[in-house]
């Protein structure tokens, strides 16, 4: 099967065309532009079709990888695509911002030998998605109504493949979203360039041909409860895919400055509320010099919207090296070739304002360094005793997030850890309360797309199994 095409044996990746860093530091627009239908079949066929596949065990939803890939090498894109859609309902998003890195690719065979890269599989997934999106026009057919509720709280990944799943067999599902648009953190945190909101609405829009209904502005909690879904609306489960919502932030002084923002305030103005659009009345600051606190992804999207935004210097201030930078390599090496200016082995102790404007004006940093491996494994950051000030007109908190207390609050019986994320009985994403589930953010802290859209999978098989055994 694997002998139908002349392999390719190039050591490297197809390297993927991108603006250039230069222009995109300055527009909204996708930076990776995504390979040619040419370039994903030489690509496709540096894939060795190991009978092992130690991609897919490494794959979080057990995409069938080699079968997938083995197809783009023959050109049998939409055969590529329904492969992909056995196991996941979001390829053009997962190709863009899975960290296939330390997943599928980390232990893709073509990767071992020293010098040699692993087969793009991230890339070649995206490829096929979009070339589907592009080309398909095929109808979608409707399934046959089973005669049966399900709500669903939340439209980010985990709620959207929740939704999908259950919609394919015929259920009657309601998505709630709190905010004014379906998609969570794809549509409000991660940024245009990474991530363009028409592909994240057309998964939207298919879900909605399925016949999932989607309330926007429904904050549950608020407008209704968990309960009158169940006992008033007549909804037979509920799925919690709330997400981890509420930032964290330094607890140091002069955080509540005028130029002080949260990374999650800071990329819902920019990216759900547009405001980087001429436009667009959202305001936001359009500072010089901006620090962005953290090393994780969002750090980085918040930075790179700040150069977008016309920041003339833009600082990560991190209290580890780069080794233990946790946010995506690629991520990091796109912010560097953008110009944002890494400080490394900083910690800020106070923010200090312009007592005139009541705006932020300098950020206090201690040097660290680095001492014995703490519990997660990283080496401890030790205070070195020397301070230094950097000049800021805004900082963002970039330092993580929990999951917001409210649904919490508001269902009584809903048990959750120290952290606050809902505990659930394994992987049917079982609440303490009966016909309630949750998964991604909402019950694992921060985590990323692919697993919060397995535990919706997951939710939506034990939904559907506690309601037929009811029948
Ligand atoms: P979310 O996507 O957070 O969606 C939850 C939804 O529930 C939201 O729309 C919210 O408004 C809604 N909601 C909350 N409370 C209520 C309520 N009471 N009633 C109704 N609706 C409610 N992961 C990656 O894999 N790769 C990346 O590159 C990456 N980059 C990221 C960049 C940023 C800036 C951020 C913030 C996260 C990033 N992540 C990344 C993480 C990833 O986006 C999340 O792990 C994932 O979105 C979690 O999905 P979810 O469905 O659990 O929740
Ligand atoms: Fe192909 Fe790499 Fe998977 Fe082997 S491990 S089947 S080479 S993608």
């Amino acid at each position: 099967m694997w002998k139908e095409y002349k392999p390719n044996m190039a050591p490297k990746k197809n390297p993927m065309p991108s603006q250039d860093p230069k222009v995109r530091a300055h527009n909204f627009k996708e930076v990776a532009e995504g390979y040619t239908a040419e370039m994903a079949i030489d690509e496709a066929k540096r894939c060795l079709g190991c009978p092992n596949k130690p991609c897919v065990a490494h794959c979080p939803v057990n995409i069938n990888i080699p079968d997938f890939i083995h197809e783009v090498a023959l050109g049998n894109f939409e055969k590529a695509y329904e492969i992909i859609s056995e196991s996941s309902s979001l390829p053009a998003v997962c190709g863009r911002v899975c960290p296939q890195e330390t997943q599928c690719e980390m232990k893709c065979t073509r990767g071992l030998r020293p010098g040699s890269e692993p087969v793009a599989i991230g890339r070649l997934e995206r490829f096929v998605a979009d070339w589907h999106n592009a080309n398909f026009k095929g109808e979608v057919v409707k399934p046959t109504p089973n005669g049966h509720k399900v709500a669903i709280i939340g439209s980010g990944p985990s709620g959207l493949t929740c939704a999908g799943d259950l919609a394919k067999k015929g259920y009657d599902v309601t998505i709630f979203e709190a905010l004014h648009l379906a998609g969570g953190v794809l549509v409000y945190g991660i940024p245009e360039f990474r991530l363009p909101k028409d592909i994240v609405q057309k998964e939207v829009d298919g879900l909605k041909a399925l016949g999932v209904k989607v309330e926007t502005n429904m904050v549950i909690g608020r407008v209704i409860t968990i309960d009158e879904l169940l006992k008033e609306y007549h909804f037979e489960a509920v799925f919690i895919g709330s997400g981890a919502g509420l930032p964290r932030f330094l607890g140091i002084p002069g955080e509540n400055l005028k130029g002080v923002y949260s990374a999650n305030e800071y990329l819902t103005r920019t990216n759900l509320m547009k405001a980087y659009r001429e436009d667009s009345d959202t305001p936001i600051e359009h500072a010089k010099n901006v620090a962005v606190v953290g090393g994780g992804n969002v750090a980085m999207d918040a930075a790179r919207c700040a150069l977008r935004l016309g920041a003339e210097h833009v600082y990560v201030v991190y209290r580890r090296s780069l080794e233990e930078l946790p946010a995506r390599k690629e991520e990091v090496e796109h912010a560097m070739e953008e110009g944002v200016d890494f400080q490394l082995l900083n910690n800020p102790v106070e923010l200090i304002g312009d007592p005139e404007t009541g705006l932020v004006a300098k950020m206090k940093v201690e040097k660290m360094e680095l001492g014995e491996p703490d519990a997660s494994g990283r080496r401890r950051p030790v205070g070195t005793g020397q301070f230094r000030e950097i000049e800021v007109d805004c900082v963002i908190d970039a330092i993580g997030t929990t999951p917001n207390p409210l649904i919490k609050h508001t269902t009584e019986g809903l048990e959750t850890n120290s952290h606050g994320c809902i505990i659930t009985k394994g992987e049917s994403g079982l609440t303490s309360r009966d016909h309630v589930y949750a998964g991604g953010d909402a019950v694992t802290g921060a985590a990323t797309v692919i697993l919060a859209m397995g535990a919706g999978k997951h939710a939506a098989k034990a939904i559907d199994e506690e309601i037929m055994s009811n029948k």
